[in-house]
């Protein structure tokens, strides 16, 4: 990924924001099937729209626009905030 221009938000998909995902929860998620409170629609967080830019990102709900979760990120502290992401369920790695 290249680096954000500051004011530059680029609109992805959820596997661009698999490094923060990571970052926050410690194993891959772009496979987590993510459900929204507004519209019950329910996909895999990698396909989410992503938007990124170099504060963080947003996960908005494919289904109905709303914010599923947004991450930010400054120098001093890490902030996420739960918006419409009513539900995230995955496998456990098999070992
Ligand atoms: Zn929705």
């Amino acid at each position: 990924m290249d680096s954000a221009h500051p004011g530059h938000r680029e609109r992805v998909d959820g596997n661009a924001a698999g490094g923060l995902l990571l970052e926050i929860f410690g194993r891959d998620m772009t496979g987590a099937r993510a459900a929204c409170a507004h519209c019950e629609h329910e996909a895999a967080l990698a396909d989410a729209i992503a938007e990124l830019d170099a504060a963080g990102v947003i996960l908005l709900c494919r289904g109905c626009g709303h914010t599923l979760l947004t991450y930010l990120r400054s120098t001093a502290e890490r902030t996420l905030t739960i918006g419409g992401l009513t539900r995230l369920q995955w496998s456990p790695d098999p070992r």
